[in-house]
């Protein structure tokens, strides 16, 4: 039965004020319950000269230091074996093990208890319940059941909704297809990457229309930016013929954004974190819509392994606009819209590979892959972009080169060398793509 809007009509609907109140309060027992269990946090904040009764207003909050992934690294490896002194509870607390995926140096290890666990349910059932899902969907989980988190949280989120949850996990692509189809699953969740692999696996390989020919109506995507790249999300969109939702969220952070069914942007769960946004270079708190910074954020109720200030790398901003769904839960604009770590110079130009992303996805006489390879020729920058054509659009060849060409100087600044490969040959994802190499020497 369709039940109300919200999955916590009080909460979703507080004034600004009492939800800052709420925070601030959240923030304090957090900080105290950290200082007082974590030798880490104790050492880090006693140093920068902070302790619990320093946190009275909210611009005090800006006082505690930001913690990164990597001072996470260096601690764990360390008794109590492998968390070292991060953890916050007895050892025999902790029930759930997960890790990152390491992409960016080695992994951090996250443990949860069973009331983290909760939350982190919770967490995902404010994301699904916004993105329309309910007791009566049945939802299919295409994803490797393992050390990483990806969607564990959403399928304990969707049962705790009353949903039927389908564990997908060792099957490959053909078979998950067809076990959608033959069960009538309603609803799934992957990343970009997938959602578009699924959908051309089951065209090319089982003459299946997933648009036509199974009863998908909601997708939700995560860890990859194309959920909030509008050319992505049209494709997933037609592909399937369902409503695509994004959501963000770190396996040490948690489910922090979403967008609800009016897809105007994400989401911040803000009764369950706290995000501030800094200037890149100078460190300043932006609280206004329309400028660009990195994600400050805080956990308000994970207590194994605290996140306290986390510097994400994330780079978001405030949307200026206020959602028809009417929560009062802050929206950031177009997802994040990259990494301070992805973010790169090539020739002189930063350049974020989401920029190449919206305007190859745009131009529908190209498929959904590309790959871009940063080279170093002489002391010049070389950047070669592949792109594939679709079969029949081999006469068209000129005229989506100069658009290519076109729409790329203007979103990027730079230019590059094309080429266009057969379509199927360029390389296929999984997971999370990578699409983008950076294969310049290091300096
Ligand atoms: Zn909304």
């Amino acid at each position: 039965m369709e039940a109300g809007k919200y999955w916590n009509p009080v909460i979703e609907t507080l004034p600004r004020e009492k939800l800052q109140q709420l925070q601030l309060a959240k923030f304090k027992k957090i900080f105290s319950w950290t200082y007082e269990r974590s030798k880490f946090h104790h050492k880090l904040y006693s140093d920068a000269g902070i302790e619990p009764g320093d946190i009275r207003t909210f611009n005090d909050i800006r006082k505690v230091p930001k913690v990164e992934k990597s001072m996470m690294r260096t601690i764990q490896g360390k008794d109590p074996y492998p968390y070292g002194d991060m953890l916050c509870v007895p050892l025999e607390k902790v029930t759930e093990y997960h890790q990152t995926s390491g992409t960016t140096g080695q992994p951090v290890y996250q443990p949860d208890t069973w009331q983290d666990w909760e939350w982190f349910a919770e967490a995902w059932a404010y994301i699904l319940y916004a993105q329309g899902y309910r007791d009566y969907d049945r939802v299919f989980l295409p994803f490797g059941y393992n050390i990483f988190i990806a969607f564990w949280g959403a399928h304990y989120g969707a049962e705790k909704l009353g949903c039927e949850v389908i564990p997908g996990g060792v099957l490959n692509t053909e078979a998950r297809i067809l076990e959608m189809q033959e069960l009538r699953a309603t609803a799934f969740m992957a990343t970009p990457t997938y959602v578009l692999g699924m959908a051309d696996v089951a065209k090319r390989k089982l003459g299946i229309d997933p648009a036509k020919e199974l009863q998908i109506k909601r997708i939700t995507v995560a860890g990859e930016p194309g959920g909030s790249i509008p050319a992505t999300k049209k494709r997933m969109e037609e592909g399937w013929g369902a409503k695509v939702y994004d959501h963000i969220g770190a396996t040490e952070i948690g489910a922090w954004g979403y967008e609800c069914i009016y897809q105007c942007g994400l989401h911040v769960n803000e009764i369950l974190f706290l995000v501030e946004i800094e200037d890149i270079d100078s460190g300043e708190l932006i609280t206004e819509p329309g400028r660009r910074g990195r994600m400050v954020v805080t956990a308000l109720d994970r207590i194994a392994q605290p996140c306290i200030r986390f510097d994400s790398k994330d780079i978001i901003e405030w949307s200026p606009d206020e959602c028809g769904c009417g929560r009062t839960f802050r929206l950031i604009k177009g997802g994040v819209t990259g990494r301070t770590d992805d973010i790169i110079k090539v020739k002189g130009v930063l350049l974020a590979p989401t920029l190449i992303e919206e305007v190859v996805r745009d131009i529908p006489e190209l498929s959904d892959e590309y790959e871009v390879l940063v080279t170093k020729k002489g002391d010049l920058d070389d950047i070669r972009l592949k792109v594939e054509l679709i079969p029949g659009q081999q006469n068209s060849i000129e005229t989506i080169r100069t658009r290519l060409i076109d729409q790329l100087r203007i979103k990027t600044n730079l230019g590059y060398n094309l080429e266009f490969h057969e379509y199927g040959t360029l390389p296929r994802y999984d997971i999370k793509a990578k699409r983008f190499k950076d294969l310049r020497p290091k300096e």
